[in-house]
């Protein structure tokens, strides 16, 4: 008879690297969680942990200067650290689902042996698809290449750049034949020092505060050819299916985040009297905490598999959007029932839940909103 194992049993060397990236989470990136979000800054001595601890190239392979490991693992690094804090994940989540990915998969040789160490050790690089008048029609942008000979000139503007600030390499959609329609895109690496390449204004956000997000400015910005990743006019395809995959890594800092707040909640509800009794005593918290619990572990499920489905080489990607919208919604309830447990103080920054509360909103917009998951879902039911 066959062995079925649960989708969430982790095998021993998945415990370990999930226990070393909470480990360090909880060690050098807590005491400044709270700070980082007040300044809209992350510690920039961080993100060179990250690189040391090989946390940007998780599933580039060795050879090309990564730590060789897989997507699955990428997701509970991204899991690890967004139970700590969610920007901190994004930094991770970006570089090894969406970036590092595209690279691996469209880039040819030489491309792949210049960018992945760079971006394995010491590069932060940024996805820029979304535009100020085309987020969920991406394709309809209007970022345009000019075909020069041996170069493009791109001319056009990005918005909401995650990674941006910080960021030395940066994967760009711009259109170089918009009579082909989304059959023009394509994506095109740009190096932060390139000529009429600029990176703008930097946005003050509800949640994910210390996570960057930015503006791309290209005026007769000059990209040599050979920075095209995949073929001219495959961009759609490029963006496709990179989001495809990065949808997973948002369902894993939604679990992450789920998971911090409910150990607050839990242990605050023990810690907190009222009536002469611990608050954990009363049954109707306590249903509130166990609910807490199942939408966490029905998300844990969904967001595992999708990742685990990727790594089987299986067709995922309705998986990997049911997971993303379902961890999403589920992660704004857990979060605002654990400020509920925390009564007004979990309404203060003195205590963790609302953090977690406005780090969670983002995960139903990003990577294609909510009605675009249910979108994609109901395409692939009503062909
Ligand atoms: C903090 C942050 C970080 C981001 N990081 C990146 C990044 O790194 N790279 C990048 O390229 N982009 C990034 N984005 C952009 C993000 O992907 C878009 O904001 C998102 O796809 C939604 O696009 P929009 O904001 O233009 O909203 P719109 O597309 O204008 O949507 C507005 C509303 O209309 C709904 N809607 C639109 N079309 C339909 C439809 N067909 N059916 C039903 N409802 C519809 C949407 O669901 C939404 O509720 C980021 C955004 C934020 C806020």
């Amino acid at each position: 008879m066959s062995q079925v194992l649960p989708i969430i049993r982790l095998n021993e060397e998945e415990e370990m690297f999930r226990e070393a990236v909470l480990d360090f989470a909880r060690e050098q990136i807590a005491p400044h969680v709270m700070e980082m979000d007040q300044k809209a800054q992350f510690r920039r001595e961080l993100l060179d942990q990250f690189f040391e601890l090989g946390l940007m190239g998780i599933d580039i392979p060795e050879a090309y200067g990564g730590t060789g490991g897989n997507f699955f693992m990428s997701i509970l690094a991204i899991e690890a650290l967004a139970s700590v804090d969610a920007s901190a994940a994004i930094y991770v989540d970006v570089q090894n689902t969406l970036v590092n990915n595209a690279f691996m998969r469209w880039g040819n040789e030489a491309i792949k042996q210049k960018y992945l160490p760079q971006l394995a050790q010491e590069k932060i690089g940024a996805y820029a698809l979304s535009e100020p008048s085309s987020g969920s029609d991406a394709f309809g942008l209007k970022a345009r290449g000019e075909d020069k000979g041996d170069h493009f000139v791109l001319n056009g503007t990005k918005l909401w750049i995650t990674n941006a600030a910080e960021a030395d390499i940066f994967l760009v959609f711009a259109n170089i034949n918009p009579e082909l329609g989304y059959k023009g895109i394509t994506a095109f690496v740009i190096e932060r020092g390139f000529d009429g390449f600029k990176v703008g204004k930097k946005e003050d956000k509800l949640g994910i505060r210390a996570s960057s997000t930015c503006e791309l400015i290209m005026e007769n910005c000059i990209v040599p050819k050979e920075n095209v990743l995949g073929e001219t006019g495959k961009g759609y395809k490029v963006a496709i299916e990179t989001l495809n995959e990065g949808r997973i890594g948002i369902g894993a800092q939604m679990l992450g985040i789920m998971q911090g707040s409910l150990d607050a909640g839990v242990q605050y509800a023990q810690e907190r009297s009222q009536f002469g009794r611990q608050i954990a005593q009363f049954q109707g918290l306590r249903f509130q905490i166990a609910e807490a619990k199942i939408l966490l572990e029905a998300s844990r499920r969904f967001v595992y598999n999708a990742a685990r489905m990727k790594d089987a080489g299986d067709d995922f990607v309705m998986e990997a959007a049911m997971a993303k919208y379902f961890s999403s919604v589920n992660a704004e309830k857990v979060t605002s029932r654990m400020i509920d447990i925390f009564g007004g103080y979990g309404y203060t920054k003195d205590y963790p839940v609302e953090k977690f509360y406005r780090d969670s909103k983002i995960g139903q917009i990003y990577e294609g909103t909510s009605n675009m998951q249910l979108d994609t879902i109901g395409k692939f039911l009503l062909k």
